[in-house]
């Protein structure tokens, strides 16, 4: 058994225990927790490890590209969606399959050590596979599809369909651990989302769709301009189903998923408080007996491309299921759970800190199907354990890091 004390402890689900204690059994499974004069006589023989800093269950990264790991440093900030989007086509075909598969190795075992214990991962080719059959870490792949050509939706749906089976032949026990996603609202034709939504239905499927991540895109969506629109126009797309509604991008989204099981909305950048309203309006329909939306928020990702960040004011006002993505090494230069949530709160100081832990562990566990076992601290749990170290007060601050302990 371990016996773990420190300055704080986060169970998530209940209140932080300041000094409090934390025993889990030699496998990591939570054994009990409170506080050590509580369990001083349950456990008389225990030897304490005592801690500086908070301990919290392990990290859900619910928004991650793996497969981008070599672009690290690569793309020029501040540039916006379109601005990342040329670069990054310029710049990646530079790296040869050796220094892909490097840091895609350095990249999670930096998850691995920051306290990580899940990843929502989104792939669009094969090169992260053999990674993920190693089962450091838990995986939920999303499987990446965009093409904008209605008539080529089957083709680029059976490419997704025969790279998901190829990374089920590798890991054969977690075939529900596979997705099938768009990969966003202006990247997606209307019979594409249809295949993905109905192919999800019946394999009861886990969804995740880049969602109002930059200006363009609501500019795309509302008036049928800007530097999207111009980039359709300079790649010769197939956009002829495409009607600007002076709406936003949501709107034409959500309703080809309101019979699916979990959609995760990420990024919500230039999300409005209308969108949320219209987002509430498709989850209360009275058929739904479960909730359809998650929204990962990206910040460091946000301020790296569109150098903004989200409404978390209006997100908070609207009680939503908000977890945590780092994005990739293209766009952020950690995969760091901690540093999203540092970033949070130095531009929200009022967001209380378990706020924020719930929005790094247990919300994301809930998306991604996993809270029986990750998520907080409760008996019978193996959640992972990880340490916030830093000065200064009980606020993430610039000096935090994080660290798995067990
Ligand atoms: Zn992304």
């Amino acid at each position: 058994m371990r016996c773990f004390q420190a300055d704080f402890i986060f169970p998530i689900q209940t209140a932080p225990l300041k000094n409090g204690m934390l025993i889990t059994d030699d496998e990591g499974v939570i054994v009990d927790l409170g506080f050590p004069e509580d369990l001083a006589q349950r456990f008389p023989d225990l030897h304490v490890e005592r801690l500086q800093g908070l301990l919290v269950p392990g990290f859900i990264n619910t928004h991650c590209h793996l497969e981008l790991s070599c672009m690290k440093g690569q793309i020029t900030r501040h540039t916006g969606m379109a601005g990342f989007v040329s670069e990054f086509v310029s710049k990646r075909a530079a790296f040869t399959d050796q220094e892909r598969a490097a840091a895609i190795v350095k990249a999670e075992d930096e998850m691995l050590r920051n306290g990580t214990v899940a990843v929502g991962d989104i792939s669009n080719g094969n090169s992260t596979f053999s990674q993920k059959a190693k089962k450091r870490l838990y995986y939920q792949t999303f499987i990446e599809t965009f093409d904008l050509a209605p008539s080529r939706a089957p083709e680029a749906f059976d490419r997704a369909c025969l790279l998901r089976e190829e990374l089920i032949d590798l890991m054969p026990e977690t075939r529900h651990q596979v997705s099938i996603v768009p990969h966003a609202p202006y990247t997606v034709s209307p019979e594409l989302h249809k295949l993905i939504a109905t192919y999800a239905r019946r394999h009861q499927l886990l969804l995740s769709i880049h969602n109002q991540e930059s200006r363009a895109e609501d500019e795309l969506f509302r008036t049928g301009t800007g530097k999207l629109m111009e980039m359709y126009e300079r790649m010769g797309l197939d956009y002829s189903w495409f009607k600007a509604r002076g709406e936003s991008s949501i709107h034409s989204t959500l309703p080809f998923y309101k019979d699916n099981d979990k959609l995760l909305l990420v990024h919500n950048t230039y999300t409005a408080e209308d969108d949320l309203l219209f987002a509430a309006g498709a989850e209360t329909k009275a058929s739904r007996q479960k909730p359809l939306l998650f929204w990962a928020t990206c910040p460091n990702a946000n301020l790296y491309i569109e150098d903004r960040l989200p409404n978390y004011t209006a997100l908070l006002k609207h009680n939503l299921r908000i977890t945590i993505g780092t994005d990739s090494l293209a766009s952020n230069s950690t995969l760091s759970v901690l540093d999203e949530l540092k970033t949070v709160a130095h531009a929200h100081p009022e967001i209380p800190v378990d706020v924020l832990l719930r929005w790094a562990t247990l919300n994301g566990a809930e998306f991604l199907g996993i809270d029986r076992q990750y998520g907080s601290f409760e008996m019978g749990k193996k959640p992972g354990v990880a340490l916030i170290e830093g000065a200064g007060p009980l606020a993430f601050s610039g000096g935090w890091t994080s660290r798995r302990i067990l």
